[in-house]
């Protein structure tokens, strides 16, 4: 039985949405894509003339998961503030865990906690502004 689905979302693009009620602890999703290196995700996404959606997924040992390309529905997870799922990394994969009781019917969130480089501008910044509404937003998806 699906759990999930990816429909349009009132916070940002497309959303992932829980088709049943799921429950904390859960291992929902595994964050799919083909791992690379930042350099070489930035230049395929900039090669790919699809500018504003990027589906990176930084891991710890400096590469990232690009899920635009062979991705799965994980990529659509919008960031919140007060995120409801959260991902672990796992010997190089990342899953999706649930971190609360979730209704079907809700949207699904992680938290980014994004890193730019230090010489990223102003402008980059604006970029990641964070519109989720939470009454602990922080106005960023950026890392404190
Ligand atoms: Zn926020």
């Amino acid at each position: 039985m699906r759990r999930i689905i990816t429909r349009r979302s009132s916070v940002h693009g497309k959303g992932l949405f829980a088709l049943a009620p799921l429950r904390e602890g859960e291992r929902l999703i595994e964050y799919k894509g083909t791992v690379k290196s930042w350099r070489a995700a930035t230049r395929d996404w900039e090669r790919s003339g699809a500018p504003g959606h990027t589906f990176f997924f930084g891991l710890s040992n400096g590469r990232v998961i690009d899920g635009g390309n062979r991705g799965n529905s994980a990529r659509w997870l919008n960031h919140a503030c007060e995120a409801n799922c959260q991902a672990f990394e796992e010997a190089g994969r990342v899953f999706i865990y649930v971190l609360r009781d979730i209704q079907a019917g809700e949207e699904l969130f992680i938290s980014y906690d994004l890193a730019l480089d230090n010489d990223a501008g102003d402008a980059s910044r604006l970029d990641y502004v964070c519109r989720c509404g939470s009454g602990q937003c922080r106005g960023t998806m950026l890392a404190a």
